[in-house]
């Protein structure tokens, strides 16, 4: 992929290594924490974002609904204390290796990209951090893959996961890595839009297979999402951030992470009510169509056969 530097006026912060233990901000987060650092274990999930955004916002209503309600409004932010415990604490400059040059490119370029495509959009944040830390959704863990906390509208990435994509996954290339980028920032979109507080509600009142199959719908637009800024998006000087050979680097990644192929290498007979990202095949497709359309519209996952 060919990308502009990022903007130093992103709201990139690196986290750092957190301390011992799970938390940090108080019982709720811990517990929260405690069942989101488990449940893709359980599953044998890889990348459990989805997971991820689904116990999030289970903790967020159980545990820690009012405190954070406030943070929405965007004065009282719920992963102040982290932040600010970080910055005071052993945290290097940011986007200072090559791996994380590449990512704060990536989401700098996603961000001027929906800004033009949402009015009034509000940036993300990208928090890097190394094997474990905590986030305004509880633990932030390496081994559960990058992820969206819509609480703190941050973009939680351990960057050794870009390793894991190309030793475990067999997802090489860079832009493997601006997929994974670029799908997270794909549920900070569906939380601007409403979308992810209407899913929740649904999830709320739905059986835990209408649950799942909700919830692979989203996985499935902030697929189609990242392959709507990749096709869009451009560089100062008007070129396109996308090279040959892209295309199909991002659609090794999509391949590579679907819930079936992931469930196989586990060990484990794909069951398809307990899937949350969709199969192999149906995330091509959905990053296909973001690729090949450069249209969020096309991107309604919802009313559509997937
Ligand atoms: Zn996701």
């Amino acid at each position: 992929m060919r990308l502009d530097d990022y903007d130093p006026g992103d709201d990139i912060r690196d986290l750092g290594r957190g301390g011992g233990g799970f938390g940090g901000g108080g019982g709720g987060g811990g517990m929260g924490g405690l069942l989101i650092g488990l449940l893709p274990m359980l599953l044998g999930r890889k990348m459990g974002c989805g997971t991820i955004l689904l116990l999030g916002a289970l903790a967020f209503f159980f545990f820690g609904g009012g405190m954070q309600m406030l943070g929405g409004g965007g004065t009282v932010d719920p992963a102040a204390d982290s932040r600010g415990a970080a910055t005071g604490g052993a945290t290097g400059a940011v986007c200072d290796t090559q791996a994380e040059r590449f990512a704060c490119n990536v989401f700098s370029s996603t961000n001027k990209y929906w800004a033009t495509q949402i009015s009034g959009y509000s940036e993300p944040g990208l928090r890097f951090f190394t094997d474990r830390n905590t986030s305004g959704c509880g633990a932030a863990q390496a081994a559960m893959g990058p992820f969206y906390c819509p609480a703190d509208h941050g973009i939680y990435l351990d960057t050794a996961f870009f390793n894991e994509l190309q030793t475990k996954f067999g997802a090489a290339g860079d832009a493997a890595q601006a997929y994974v980028v670029a799908h997270e920032v794909g549920h900070h979109i569906q939380t601007v839009t409403g979308i992810s507080d209407q899913v929740r509600r649904a999830q709320q009142r739905a059986s835990q297979a209408e649950g799942n199959a909700l919830q692979v719908r989203m996985e499935l637009q902030a697929d189609c999402y990242a392959g709507v800024w990749a096709s869009r998006a451009r560089n100062a000087d008007g070129a396109q951030v996308m090279e040959p050979g892209d295309m199909e680097e991002a659609m090794r990644a999509a391949n590579a992470i679907g819930d079936d192929t992931l469930m196989r290498s586990a060990g484990q007979r794909p069951v398809p009510e307990s899937f949350t990202h969709g199969t192999s095949e149906q995330r091509m497709t959905w990053l296909r169509r973001g690729l090949q359309t450069g249209d969020p519209k096309q991107c309604d996952t919802f009313n559509a056969s997937l």
